[in-house]
Parts: structure tokens; C-alpha cells; sequence
């Protein structure tokens, strides 16, 4: 059989294809929500867009580490940002357990592991995977932004995402007191107090993020003992501002446009107690970020993408998987960043197995195959550094102009940008934008009452006409400003 034309047909009762199949271990068994068997032709790669060798969905470290050893092994590798760029580790403060680093920044640790990807020639598309079809190869994406990219091999590495309590007031105060981030809102906590919501070691550590800043951190702990690591239960009780409560649960969360208080109930005794705080820290563990999958055969029962026979394949052909998003038993970076190089290993195999390698590909790459208009270079939004900037520039203008304050540890910030971005070329003709280190402008935070970051602002003729205190969607950001103009 010719590598080049593994052609697999629907042919059901054909023994020999069945046995071609399974040599090339591109049959897999069927559900019904997706095809029993996907034909790997490399005639399906002609007249195609957009080709890329290795496509990985999601920018944390298994998706920068499969990223690296992809590129490193030759084929054209595309890493799609997702709404968390750099994923769950830009929301921790300080590593202290990725091998080789005895202490590293969870933002410059996935920085320099991008940076260290793209100089084997790796490319970063900031867009969000909205669907992928399954149901032929090259399995077909089709992001936010509006673009279609075809994968020969597709690695998920969406990750996790924090869970939620459910409690009422949870959602009503979202980004009002309410928050998954302390490395990101700690700083707004400077004499007030926080409330913690679990007994893990993202727990031990918000509860010592909040403590540097706030008077006092209580931890609510639903069972008799915290289940976080010895180390980080050892440094929460050195902190003379850490309460840590245990066999509680919190009931409800009340406030008054801001968190006010939150009622916990001691499982033991049963009491109700009312406890004053200004935030509401919630660190109760993680979901599979597998929305995209949901329905397909590539899910066990929990959520979480199958891999198999200590490999990162997936019940799919030359579709395999990485990180938190298939692994629900070590959770930890290092892991996930192991996964990633193997993910990437699997992927080249699969590859070369199919015969998209060599002279083939550099065939298709005379074409324009392998051309990728999604990567288009975008508009760099200028900065306003000052008060006296932004009152020459904003206050005394006529027009729109809209304000994205950001900090620099804010992992939030960097799931705004995308966002501002996109809507800075989409209304370039109408509206002017600017961003703000709210670090470095600090007469132009104070000014306008800038709370948290991310924080955008929109002015019309030189008077404030919106505000979004916590991260905008894309939709609803250009419908915003699409009213905006239509009243213009
Ligand atoms: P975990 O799953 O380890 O812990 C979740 C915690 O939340 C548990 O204590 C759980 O309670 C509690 N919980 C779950 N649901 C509720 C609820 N509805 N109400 C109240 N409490 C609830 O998640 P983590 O995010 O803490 O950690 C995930 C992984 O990442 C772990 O492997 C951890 O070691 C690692 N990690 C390591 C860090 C480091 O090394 N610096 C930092 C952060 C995470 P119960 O115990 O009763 O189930």
C-alpha cells in the first residue's frame, strides 16, 4: 500500500481494509455522534487553505511544549491562543516546582516557553477555536475571528478552568468582590478583608497572595483537613493574618453593589454564621475546558479527552491530546508540559505515517497550501501614559475613544487584549483606542476611579460614556460600540 494514498473507504464488510486500517491505526471505533472511520487521503489536502502540519488548540504549557517539539521536528506548527493566553500558570504567582527553577513567575516561565517555541519557527494565532469538524480529514477549524484552518494533526491542549461553588450571589457579584484571581486582585485588597473557598493548594495559595495585602484571609475548608501539600499548609500557618476555618461550607453571598458579607454553616454544629468581607476568593478545582468535544466519542463520562496505551492518542486518528484537559490525576504543570512533548511525537508520527512529510510537503508548500492568512500582523494600540495625555488627547477631542487600563501581572488583561485588539480594526475608521499601564499612569487611575484592572472605558465628545469593570466578550464589546456609533 502506498504511505502517500492510505486511502481508507466505507467499504463495512471489507476484511482487508479493516486489517490495512488497523496496520495503520487510523480506524477507530465509531459512536454515534462521530464518523466510525475518517478517510486519510493526502488527495484531500489539494485545493486546500490554510494547511497546518500540527494545529494545537490551546497556550499553556502542554500546548507550548507540544508547540517547541513540534516545530524542533520540522513540520509547520500553529499554537491558537484561547481566552487565557499562556493559560491556568499566568494566574499563579511564583513556581517553585518546575524542574530546573527554584523559583520562577508562572507569566515568565510560559513566556519564555513561547518565545523559546516561536524560535523554531512555532507561530501564535490570538483567536479561540469556536468549532472543529471531526467528521473529515484535515479536520477543519473554525475560529472567532472568522478564520478557517485545516489541521493534518491536532493536539488539544485547552486545559481547565476553574469550578464555581453555585451558591447565590456567586454570579451576581462576579468581578464585584467576587474573583478566581488572586494574583490579579490581591493588590485591591490593601486593608480589607478576604474570604477563601477550598482546601487544595490553589487555596494555600490565593489565601498567601491575599495576605500580603489584606488585614485579614479566612479559608473556608469543607472537610476536617485542608488536603493542600505540607509545605503550603506550613506557610498559611505562619501568616498572622490567615484564619483557616474547617467543616464549613458558605451558603450565600450578600452585598450591596459590592461583596458585603458571606453566610457559612459549620457542618458539625450546624450554626449559621454571618462573616464581614470585601471578597469572596474562590479556589474549589477545575474543569475539563472540552465544550468544543462535548457529544464526540473523544470523552470519557467526566469530561475529560481519552488518551490511551501510555501515548497521547485520542480515539481519533491524528488527533491527540495534552495537559489538564486529559489528565485528571496529576494536574501539574510539569506534567502537562511532558505530555505536550509527547503529544508532539505522537503527532509527527501520525504524520509521517500518512506520508505528509518530504518531498510531498514541499510540493504542497510550492502551492499555496500552506499560506496562512490568519496570521495577520495587528495594529499596535498606542499608549496614553498620563493624565496630561489623556486630557490633550481624549478630554479636548471630539470622537470615540476607548480606554483598556491593564496591569502587568494581570492574566485577565491578556484575555482583554485580544478583544481590544479586534475591535481596533474592526472600527478603525470610527474610533480611536489607547491602552493604559495602570502600574505607570497612576494621576489617570486616580482620576478616573480605575478600581481593578482589566477596566475599560469609552468617552464620547470628551464625556465618559461606559465603563466595563471586568472582562468584556467580544460580542457584546462590538455591539457596545456599535450602538455607540449608531447614536453618533
Ligand atoms: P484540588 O482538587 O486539589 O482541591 C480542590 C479543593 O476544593 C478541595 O479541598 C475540595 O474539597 C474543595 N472543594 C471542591 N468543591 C468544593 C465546594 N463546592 N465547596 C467547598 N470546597 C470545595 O484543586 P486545586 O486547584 O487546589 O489543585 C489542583 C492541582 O494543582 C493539585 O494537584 C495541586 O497540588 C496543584 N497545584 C499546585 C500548586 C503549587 O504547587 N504551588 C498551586 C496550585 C495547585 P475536598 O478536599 O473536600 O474534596
Amino acid at each position: 500500500m502506498n504511505k502517500r494514498n492510505i486511502i481508507l473507504v466505507s467499504a463495512a464488510g471489507a476484511i482487508l481494509f479493516v486489517l490495512a486500517a488497523r496496520h495503520f491505526q487510523l480506524f477507530k471505533r465509531s459512536s454515534s455522534e462521530t464518523p466510525s472511520y475518517v478517510t486519510i487521503s493526502l488527495d484531500q489536502l489539494k485545493n486546500k487553505k490554510n494547511i497546518i502540519d500540527i494545529a494545537i488548540i490551546g497556550s499553556g504549557p502542554a500546548g507550548w511544549s507540544a508547540a517547541l517539539y513540534g516545530a524542533r521536528l520540522g513540520n509547520y506548527t500553529v499554537v491558537i491562543d484561547g481566552n487565557l493566553p499562556g493559560g491556568q500558570l499566568t494566574k499563579t504567582s511564583f513556581i517553585e516546582n518546575w524542574p530546573g527553577f527554584k523559583r520562577i513567575k508562572g507569566s515568565e516561565l510560559m513566556d519564555q516557553l513561547a518565545s523559546q517555541a516561536k524560535s523554531y519557527g512555532a507561530e501564535e494565532l490570538k483567536d479561540i477555536v469556536t468549532s472543529v469538524d471531526l467528521a473529515s480529514w484535515p479536520y477543519t477549524i473554525k475560529t472567532d475571528e472568522g478564520h478557517t484552518l485545516h489541521a493534518a494533526a491536532l493536539i488539544i491542549a485547552t486545559g481547565s478552568s476553574p469550578r464555581n461553588t453555585g451558591i447565590p450571589g456567586e454570579m451576581e457579584f462576579y468581578g464585584k468582590g467576587v474573583s478566581t484571581c488572586a494574583i490579579c486582585d490581591a493588590p485591591f485588597y490593601k486593608g480589607k478583608n478576604a474570604v477563601v473557598i477550598g482546601g487544595g493548594d490553589s487555596a494555600a495559595e490565593e489565601a498567601l497572595q491575599l495576605a500580603v495585602y489584606a488585614k485579614k484571609v479566612t479559608v473556608l475548608v469543607r472537610k476536617e483537613v485542608m488536603r493542600a501539600s505540607a509545605v503550603m499548609q506550613q506557610r498559611l500557618k505562619s501568616a498572622h493574618n490567615i484564619e483557616i476555618l474547617t467543616d464549613v461550607e458558605a451558603e450565600r453571598i450578600t452585598g450591596v453593589d459590592t461583596v458585603k458579607a458571606v453566610e457559612i454553616r459549620n457542618k458539625k454544629t450546624n450554626e449559621l454564621k454571618v462573616l464581614q468581607t470585601d471578597g469572596f476568593f474562590i479556589a474549589i478545582g477545575h474543569h475539563p475546558n472540552t465544550e468544543l468535544f462535548k457529544g464526540t466519542k473523544l470523552l470519557n463520562p467526566h469530561g475529560y479527552v481519552i488518551v490511551h496505551n501510555h501515548t497521547q492518542e485520542t480515539p481519533m486518528p491524528g488527533i491527540f491530546a495534552a495537559g489538564d484537559v486529559e489528565d485528571s490525576r496529576y494536574r501539574q504543570a510539569g506534567v502537562a508540559a511532558g505530555h505536550g512533548c509527547a503529544a508532539a511525537i505522537d503527532a509527527d508520527r501520525f504524520l509521517r505515517e500518512v506520508g505528509l512529510t518530504g518531498k510531498f510537503r514541499d510540493n504542497l508548500k510550492k502551492t499555496d497550501a500552506y499560506f496562512s492568512d490568519f496570521l495577520v500582523a495587528r495594529a499596535e494600540i498606542p499608549m496614553l501614559p498620563s493624565l496630561e495625555s489623556f486630557n490633550e488627547k481624549v478630554v479636548s477631542q471630539k470622537g470615540i475613544f476607548v480606554l483598556d487600563f491593564t496591569g502587568k501581572n494581570c492574566p485577565t488583561c491578556k484575555q482583554q487584549l485580544p478583544i481590544i485588539e479586534a475591535a481596533a480594526s474592526r472600527f478603525a475608521d470610527s474610533i480611536t483606542f489607547y491602552k493604559v499601564d495602570a502600574d505607570e499612569a497612576k494621576d489617570l487611575v486616580m482620576s478616573l476611579k480605575v478600581p481593578k484592572v482589566p477596566y475599560v472605558v469609552i468617552f464620547k465628545d470628551g464625556v465618559r460614556v461606559a465603563t466595563f469593570n471586568k472582562v468584556v466578550s467580544k460580542h457584546e464589546f462590538f455591539e457596545h460600540l456599535s450602538s455607540i456609533l449608531s447614536e453618533a
